[in-house]
């Protein structure tokens, strides 16, 4: 029953289901893919929590100290058993050395960063050079944008999902604000259709193809927060340039969850935090991605001066 690599996840299901001769939501095959899993030694670095030390519930539907199931990974990771002793070295470190932690010790803090960037290359599929680990998700979102989006009066608009996660929404009406422009008319909000829950590529390449020209960025999710639509990054990327926007994404849900390329799909920039699938803890660093080809020549915009 080895799965083949293209299959989708829904027929490896359904491929198991009929081989262990039971329906696909059965027991056995959840049991099935757990024995199979090779990622399943993982499980034991982390903490799980108990029903008994979650906020109330009815406890007499659950054994109390039975583990949670946890959904959660796509708010905040579970905390990995690694991450107290870790913190304790560096507490230790500046207990004893204070400003001297800058630089020595084996996580010096002054390149903190810099140490860690290099795991992130196979995670999203960049070179080291093209990316960063700084602030939070939005605010590199931001930062981006000052770069990116350089608006022109054919050029103006902003095209993302429909019900994209509210942060990103107000970063790029405060975008559209910062140029002067009119929220209504440069937004360019594409929605599923009528009774559908997810986009369909057709549609959105529909929408590139004909509003193209007046569109400076395209910015979607990887992974959409709220339907968990894997969107055609690759596809999006390459419709969008062949019409001379720039195409970026919000990798919140994507990284450390699906297969990232960033590089060779020649995506142009790239943001993500790393406290839901990657983990880190709330306030870890987030990341940004800006590919190699823009390393000389992009710039933030000049903003004209307000009168
Ligand atoms: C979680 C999430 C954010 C959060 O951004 P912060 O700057 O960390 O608050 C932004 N965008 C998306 C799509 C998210 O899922």
């Amino acid at each position: 029953m080895e799965p083949s690599p293209l299959e989708l996840p829904a027929d490896t299901v359904q491929r198991i289901a009929a081989a262990l001769q039971c329906h696909p939501t059965d027991e056995r095959v959840a049991l099935y893919l757990d024995e199979k899993d090779e990622l399943k030694h993982f499980r034991d670095y982390f903490y799980i929590p108990k029903m008994k030390d979650l906020p109330p519930i009815d406890l007499s539907l659950v054994n109390k100290d039975e583990n949670a199931i946890y959904f959660l990974g796509n708010s905040l990771g579970l905390q990995p058993k690694m991450v107290k002793t870790y913190l304790e070295e560096e507490l230790d470190k500046w207990a004893k050395m204070g400003a001297y932690g800058h630089d020595v010790g084996k996580r010096p803090w002054i390149t903190g960063d810099e140490c860690i960037v290099g795991l992130m290359e196979d995670i999203v599929g960049a070179n080291e050079k093209e990316i960063a680990l700084m602030n939070a998700l939005t605010v590199n979102l931001h930062l981006l944008l000052l770069s990116f989006f350089k608006p022109t009066p054919k050029r103006h608009k902003i095209l993302l999902e429909a019900k994209a996660f509210p942060s990103d929404h107000y970063a790029i009406e405060s975008q559209l604000q910062l140029h002067g422009l009119n929220v209504e008319k440069s937004m360019r909000i594409i929605k599923p259709r009528e009774g559908e829950e997810i986009l369909r590529m057709e549609d959105i390449l529909e929408v590139i193809e004909k509003e193209g020209d007046s569109i400076a960025v395209i910015l979607f999710s990887g992974v959409h927060f709220y339907s968990g639509q894997l969107l055609d990054m690759p596809a999006i990327t390459k419709a969008g340039q062949a019409k001379g926007c720039f195409v970026g994404f919000d990798l919140a849900h994507a990284v450390g969850n699906v297969e990232l390329h960033l590089h060779d799909w020649g995506v142009d920039f790239a943001c993500w935090c790393s406290y839901k699938y990657l983990n880190s803890g709330a306030g870890g660093l987030a990341g940004a991605f800006v590919h190699e080809k823009h390393t000389h020549t992009i710039r933030p915009a000049k903003l004209e001066p307000i009168n």
